[in-house]
Parts: C-alpha cells; sequence; structure tokens
C-alpha cells in the first residue's frame, strides 16, 4: 500500500498515547478548510510503501505505543484492513480518522475490535454538510449509519467538528447535536489556518461563540470539550 506521509511522532494525534501518524492520501470529500489538501485526490506521491512502514514501526517498538491512521479518507483503501492487521501484530493499538462515509469498512473494523479508537468528523448540521463539504450532494443515510455503528460498538470513539465561524451558526450546532444525540464524547475544534488549507478567508469563532456552540450540543451529548481557544 502506497503511504503518503509519517509524521514519526505525535503526542497530539492518539489522546493519550506517543503514537506516530500515518497519513493515506485520496478522499471522497473536499473540505475546503482540509488541512491535507494535497493528499485528498490521490495525485500526491507515496513516501514509502506499507513494508517501510512496519519496518519502521518494528524499530520503534517500546518507543511508540500507538499508530493513528488518518489522511484523506482512509476506508477508501482496500488493503486498509490488512495493513491494521500488520500494524496490529506488532503490538500497536490504531486509532483511525474517518469523515464517516465508508459505514461497511467501519463496520468490519469496529466489530472485529481491530481499531482501539475512532475520530469521526461530522462536519456541519445535515443541510450545511455537503456544502461544508466542498461536495454537491452527500448520502447522510451512511453519516448516520457510520454515527450509529460508533455509539452501539465496543470502541472508543469520538466525534468533532472543526468549526469556522464563516461555515457554522449556533442553529448549525443544534442540528449537530440531533444527529450525535446520547454521544459519549464530542469535540468542537476550532478552525485554524495554514498555508496548505486550500480557501483562504476562513477563521475560527470567538472563544465566547465557541464556549455558547458547545453549550449547545452539550445538551445532546454526554460530554462536550473545546479545543484549540484559549478559554
Ligand atoms: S474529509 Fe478530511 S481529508 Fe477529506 S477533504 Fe475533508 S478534511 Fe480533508
Amino acid at each position: 500500500m502506497k503511504i503518503h506521509g509519517l509524521q514519526k511522532m505525535t503526542l497530539l494525534d492518539y489522546p493519550g498515547h506517543v503514537a506516530c501518524t500515518v497519513f493515506l492520501g485520496g478522499c471522497d470529500l473536499r473540505c475546503p478548510f482540509c488541512h491535507n489538501f494535497e493528499l485528498i485526490d490521490g495525485t500526491a506521491e507515496p513516501i514509502m510503501d506499507d513494508q517501510e512502514l512496519l519496518d519502521f514501526l518494528k524499530k520503534r517498538q517500546g518507543l511508540l505505543d500507538g499508530v493513528a491512521i488518518t489522511g484523506g479518507e482512509p476506508c477508501l483503501r482496500p488493503d486498509l484492513i490488512d495493513l491494521i492487521k500488520d500494524i496490529r501484530a506488532l503490538g500497536y493499538p490504531v486509532k483511525l480518522d474517518t469523515n464517516g462515509l465508508h459505514p461497511d469498512v467501519l463496520r468490519t473494523l469496529v466489530e472485529e475490535r481491530l481499531v482501539d479508537y475512532v475520530a469521526m468528523d461530522v462536519k456541519n448540521a445535515p443541510e450545511h454538510y455537503a456544502t461544508t463539504s466542498g461536495v454537491e450532494t452527500i448520502d447522510l443515510d451512511k453519516i448516520r449509519e457510520s454515527i450509529s455503528i460508533l455509539m452501539e460498538g465496543p470502541v472508543d470513539y469520538e466525534f468533532r467538528t472543526t468549526v469556522i465561524d464563516q461555515l457554522h451558526t449556533a442553529q448549525d450546532m443544534e442540528g449537530i447535536g440531533a444527529l450525535i444525540r446520547g454521544a459519549k464524547r464530542f469535540f468542537l475544534q476550532a478552525f485554524t489556518d495554514r498555508d496548505s488549507v486550500p480557501f483562504s478567508g476562513f477563521s475560527a469563532p470567538s472563544a465566547e461563540k465557541m464556549r455558547l456552540y458547545a453549550d449547545i450540543v452539550g445538551k445532546y451529548v454526554q460530554e462536550t470539550t473545546i479545543r484549540g481557544v484559549d478559554l
């Protein structure tokens, strides 16, 4: 399998773990605020293959205690499950980031406990989901199915929304809350700009708005946490 990026150590991507982050290129969304936009159309040059990744992980046994797999959208890769099995065979717990559009893959990973933690994006309220994801239409049934798989499954998870002042409103937070009603854990992440973000002009909401939004979604979920803002 082609690997498009490797951060050799992170304390942020897999909470509670000293992990590395593996980037798999290709995505079926085109979020205008994407931090990894150069990876999403599948044209980025790979930096290694899966065997080289496994060799790296063998050398880091005892130094790292987790592997975060992100994208792009990892669930687009037909050999994702095999890669995860190989990583687990080396003793590493695996965290997966997903956009939620591939419930069939997610179901296998969760029901067979091949992942230890899943972070799923919830881009926006249903009526603004496609626009926020940079596509004309989106199959919200798949998003809802992935949410159910995580909420009903045996694997620890979080839902998360990257909040952008120009794309999200208080009313949207009600819609997001309704989508994930009853969920265990939700993170509101304030947008941070980078050179790799394809559209300029986005900004993070104020701390006051983020607190308001957290209060709104907090009516629907068990635990809401704000990331990326000095409160
Ligand atoms: S789903 Fe993730 S990787 Fe894909 S375009 Fe959106 S932010 Fe980027």
